[in-house]
């Protein structure tokens, strides 16, 4: 696939996705594990509710099977080369949109993310001062107004999202929508900290929405509620773009909406 890039120089990372092999490396946050600890001992280990977060997580005996269509990465879309000499953790999905992946690590292991096949980084404030005059580039700002910040998980970075959305705001004035992808509210809520919720406060002309994933009714566990409750106090609007695989989602009474209502007397959440 071929993107488009900052300079004359016009070149991209092969789609080397030929021979790449699929592995998966298990990994929970305490918070995952203390609850797949109580689901067992309150369902069993058949029961929808268990299974509905063990399939996102848990390794399976058909985990590694090789299919022919695994990516090496995401839609093998990323941008590597420009004039300046590179512009790093940034993908070309959309046309109005940049989707910048500020680090890689997460919390736990989600079994069907193509990002699990990428190097493992969070962006210097060097590489982040580079990715915002990308987006402020001639080449892009009649065209680009949203980016997408995503990785591996950005709360897990407070310092390193500041930084990135002060450096949007500084070097890129055609940027007025920043998402911000999450599951951390899901995994461990507790790391959910005051100096994330920061990063949103007090950034006049930028419009800050949250997109999380949540795949099954039971992953709303009290400790979740309440982190959406207060995300919600900086950011109104937050949605769900959920994973549609058989083995994780396949109940529809289990489909979650996010309401974008921002009345604060509303309910974050309809389940139907
Ligand atoms: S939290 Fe997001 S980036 Fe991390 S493994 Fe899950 S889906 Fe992938």
């Amino acid at each position: 696939m071929r993107e488009k890039t900052m300079g004359s120089k016009k070149q991209i990372k092969s789609n080397a996705n030929v021979g790449q092999k699929r592995v998966f490396h298990e990994k929970l946050s305490p918070f995952l594990q203390q609850k797949f600890k109580f689901l067992l001992a309150e369902y069993g280990s058949l029961h929808e509710n268990y299974l509905g977060i063990l399939r996102q997580y848990k390794m399976l005996p058909e985990e590694n099977i090789q299919t022919p269509e695994i990516n090496r990465r995401h839609y093998d879309a990323d941008i590597s080369i420009c004039e300046t000499g590179g512009v790093k953790g940034v993908e070309r999905l959309y046309r109005r949109t940049v989707v910048i992946e500020l680090t890689m690590s997460c919390v736990a292991h989600c079994r069907y993310c193509l990002r699990q096949k990428y190097d493992l980084y969070t962006l210097t404030e060097q590489d982040i001062e580079m990715v915002a005059r990308y987006c402020g580039s001639k080449q892009l700002k009649d065209e680009v107004n949203e980016v997408l910040i995503t990785g591996g998980d950005p709360f897990l970075v407070p310092k390193s999202l500041a930084y990135l959305v002060e450096s949007l705001m500084q070097y890129a004035s055609n940027i007025k929508i920043i998402r911000v992808a999450t599951r951390l509210p899901q995994q461990d809520p507790s790391r959910v900290s005051d100096a994330v919720l920061d990063v949103f406060r007090n950034k006049p002309g930028i419009r800050f929405e949250i997109a999380t994933q949540t795949n099954h009714a039971v992953e709303f566990f009290s400790e979740v509620r309440d982190c959406f409750s207060r995300i919600r106090e900086v950011v109104p609007t937050i949605y769900s773009q959920n994973v549609m695989r058989q083995c994780v989602l396949w109940v529809f009474r289990h489909i979650i909406f996010f309401m974008q209502c921002r009345c604060k007397d509303c309910a974050i959440f309809a389940l139907v």
